[in-house]
């Protein structure tokens, strides 16, 4: 069977239900059947044009979204057999796209609208909404700290499973629609909400959630501790750290997934997970696991790390205790404490938004750190809007893409008195 007879038959298998609940479980509610029904036609050029008009990222989201929790998780198809393989029929066209020099046509209504948007943050969510905006005919300019755009899809997540070159082909898109950007600019340095509202109709704020949680560890002082942004940015710009010896990654989501898989690349001796629940409990996707054991990386689950030991300023060794489930949380089981041998430790326990930022901009956050939002995704600071990270904790993009789509739609409403 070659590749297209391949595709044909997967989506084939797709039924074209008219309630459509691969969509509707899509936050960026994908015309999922109907795009199927154009490979099904042979008609790949009208089939990418739906994907894209609707979603300027649906080369990211066809790689990197979780579609069993999505899209595959809803399909009918799923409940007595295999779902549609939405992710890899999506992935396939946009390949072809780009294989065959197709351009997106996006269209865009040409109302002359005078309304300017200031949109701080260039990861999905900030991109998404000025992408509906331009849709709309209204005028952004993005503002990013960092000297590429993208956030966490350039700097974050490694090009062995989303390469650069995807990223810059998006921001072409959004350039060829009139978004302006000026990089280099921070939030709170270089630039406030305030200041922006006085040259800005409305602002959008998508700036991610950055700030690492990590734990102490140990009193002694040694450089070979890290948290997974430092680390990610590392491996991401190349800048590899150097005599890395056996590493321990802690957590067990995807950025732990990511850290591991690039600490093998930059030269780790030995790598392993730690992580204190087990496979069940734990938010990396399955595949992302499977990955990292392939390329060899150990995975401990049911283990806690409690302390390092530090001679010279070097890690020898990691305390740690096992743990146990209980109704879903991870207790600790007692007299059960062990070595690990480690040289380098990297903590991927989370991120979350940065506070002291929010607050000195004058907005009001949630009991969890996020931005505390009303239903059209605005802020208590009249026409300042926000989405992605900032907004949701331990996110996903698609669901990024939605919140700032959103935000550029009650921006749309307001702008026309809705
Ligand atoms: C390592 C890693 C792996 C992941 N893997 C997946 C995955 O496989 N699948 C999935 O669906 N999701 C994954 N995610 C989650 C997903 O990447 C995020 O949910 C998504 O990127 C959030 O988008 P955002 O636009 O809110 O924030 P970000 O992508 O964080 O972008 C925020 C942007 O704002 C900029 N910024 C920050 N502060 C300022 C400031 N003061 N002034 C100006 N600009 C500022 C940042 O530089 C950045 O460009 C992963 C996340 C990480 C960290
Ligand atoms: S639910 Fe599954 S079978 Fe039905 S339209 Fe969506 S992808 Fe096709």
């Amino acid at each position: 069977m070659n590749k297209l007879e391949d595709i044909l038959k997967d989506a084939n298998w797709c039924l074209g239900c008219i309630a459509k609940p691969c969509s509707n479980a899509c936050p960026m509610h994908t015309k999922i059947p109907e795009f199927i029904e154009k490979i099904k036609e042979n008609d790949l050029k009208s089939a990418y044009q739906l994907l894209i008009e609707n979603n300027v990222f649906t080369h990211v989201c066809s790689l990197i979204c979780p579609q069993e929790n999505q899209c595959e998780g809803s399909c009918i198809r799923s409940i007595k057999q295999e779902s549609t393989k939405i992710g890899k029929l999506e992935k396939f066209v946009n390949e072809w796209a780009i294989s065959n020099n197709i351009e997106p046509k996006i269209p865009v209504v040409n109302n002359n609208f005078s309304k300017k948007v200031a949109i701080i943050g260039s990861g999905p969510a900030g991109l998404s909404c000025a992408f509906e905006l331009a849709k709309n005919g209204i005028k952004s300019t993005v503002f990013e700290k960092e000297n590429e755009l993208g956030g966490v899809l350039y700097y974050g997540i490694p090009d062995f499973r989303l390469k650069k070159d995807i990223i810059e082909n998006i921001i072409k898109i959004l350039k060829s629609l009139g978004i302006k950007f000026k990089l280099n600019c921070s939030l709170g340095k270089d630039i406030t909400i305030e200041s922006l509202k006085k040259e800005y109709d409305y602002v959008f704020i998508g700036i991610g959630a950055e700030v690492p949680s990590i734990y102490k560890l140990t009193d002694e002082s040694t450089n070979a501790i890290f948290d997974s942004d430092i680390f990610l940015r590392a491996y991401n710009y190349n800048n590899y750290i150097k005599n890395l010896g056996e590493v321990v990654v802690i957590g067990g989501g995807n950025v732990a997934m990511d850290v591991a898989r690039s600490a093998v690349r930059m030269g780790a001796k030995k790598v392993s997970i730690l992580y204190r629940r087990d496979r069940e409990h734990m938010p990396a996707r399955n595949v992302e696991l499977d990955e990292a054991i392939t390329e060899g990386i150990n995975f401990v689950e049911l283990t806690r790390v409690l302390s390092a030991n530090v001679d010279n300023e070097k890690i020898k060794s990691l305390n740690c205790i096992k743990t146990q489930i209980v109704d879903g949380k991870a207790q600790d089981i007692k007299n059960s404490e062990f070595i690990f041998n480690a040289d380098t430790v990297v903590f991927a326990i989370g991120l979350s938004p940065n506070k002291e930022l929010l607050v000195q901009e004058g907005l009001e956050l949630t009991q969890w750190g996020t931005i505390k939002v009303d239903e059209e995704n605005q802020t208590n600071i009249e026409n300042v809007y926000c989405g992605g990270d900032v907004l949701e904790n331990k996110s996903v993009v698609c669901k990024a893409l939605a919140s700032g789509k959103k935000a550029a739609e009650s921006i749309f409403k307001k702008a026309n008195g809705v």
